[in-house]
């Protein structure tokens, strides 16, 4: 079962962009909050009898005037039933083959159709839907025509991976679209498309990216899994997954400090429940303002 609703849209500045719950999964609770103890995370997020939490696959559409973009690409249909069991990912599509199809389905949108694909990190949550298994079990791009565009030093992690790094980088969901030529290999802040921006947030990963969306008179910031749920704005609620957990502090000080200023709308990509929200400024750290 993935999680309902499928699709949750709404306007920013002159855009309209959709958040689509590509799927779910359960993570175990601990590595999610890190050196959080359960008594405090599980008044936050429920585990289950495995002592895992649910989690979303949200990914974020946008219907830019230059051509649809779409911040990362959810797991992809590639893995098999043990990897669906470890992690507890339900991704599979009522219609396409995964639940990301369906949402892009849901609103007209065929693969082909995107001009732009933004994967924060390689990790097999984030870049597993950019490539699928075709019906003759060959992998190919998801879509075909869009350019590709991740850090330059991401890409390199991921194909040098060790024994800490490589258990979350599956060559398959990036090394055919490179082949395929289709990838921008960026270094550092760089608007890729007027008003979309990646900047890089280290700490989860050394080269993760999140994504700044200023649409006229509103911004929003897809953090990725710099602030992976609403659950992790406070400063020290941080995933134990994160290969440099005090890079991924500072790197929120700066962030939430500027969303708060700013008046980002932020989007999460890992929350079961809520796609969006403004930061508040809570005591010494930040918690949710809710939106429509
Ligand atoms: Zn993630």
């Amino acid at each position: 079962m993935t999680l309902p609703p499928l699709v949750q849209s709404r306007q920013l500045g002159r855009w309209r962009i959709h958040a689509i719950q590509a799927g779910s999964q359960r993570l175990d609770g601990g590595a999610m909050f890190g050196v959080v103890p359960k008594p405090l995370w599980e008044r936050r997020i429920a585990a289950d009898d495995r002592n895992r939490i649910e989690l979303g696959m949200r990914c974020l559409l946008v219907e830019h005037e230059s051509g649809l973009v779409l911040i990362d690409t959810g797991a992809g249909n590639k893995e098999n039933d043990k990897f669906h069991d470890i992690y507890g990912v339900e991704n599979a599509g009522t219609q396409g083959d995964t639940a990301l199809e369906d949402g892009l389905r849901a609103l007209g949108v065929a693969p082909a159709d995107i001009g732009l694909v933004i994967d924060t990190h390689l990790h097999f949550d984030h870049a597993g839907g950019n490539t699928r298994r075709d019906r003759d079990g060959k992998i190919v791009p998801t879509f075909p025509n869009a350019r590709h565009v991740v850090q330059r030093g991401e890409y390199a992690y991921a194909t040098h991976t060790n024994e800490r790094t490589a258990g979350s980088y599956f060559a398959h969901n990036f090394v055919p679209i490179h082949e395929a030529g289709l990838f921008d290999l960026v270094e550092g802040e760089r608007e890729i498309v007027a008003g979309i921006r990646v900047v890089p947030t280290p700490g989860h990963t050394p080269h993760h990216q999140s994504v700044l969306l200023d649409g006229g008179g509103e911004r929003a910031c897809y953090f990725a899994d710099l602030v992976p749920t609403s659950a992790h704005l406070p400063l020290p609620w941080i995933m134990g997954y994160d290969v440099e957990p005090l890079v991924t502090l500072e790197t929120k000080r700066r962030v939430l400090r500027q969303a708060v200023d700013e008046r980002w709308l932020a989007v999460f990509e890992h929350d079961a429940t809520v796609p969006w929200g403004m930061v508040k400024a809570d005591g010494k750290g930040y918690g949710l303002e809710p939106v429509a």
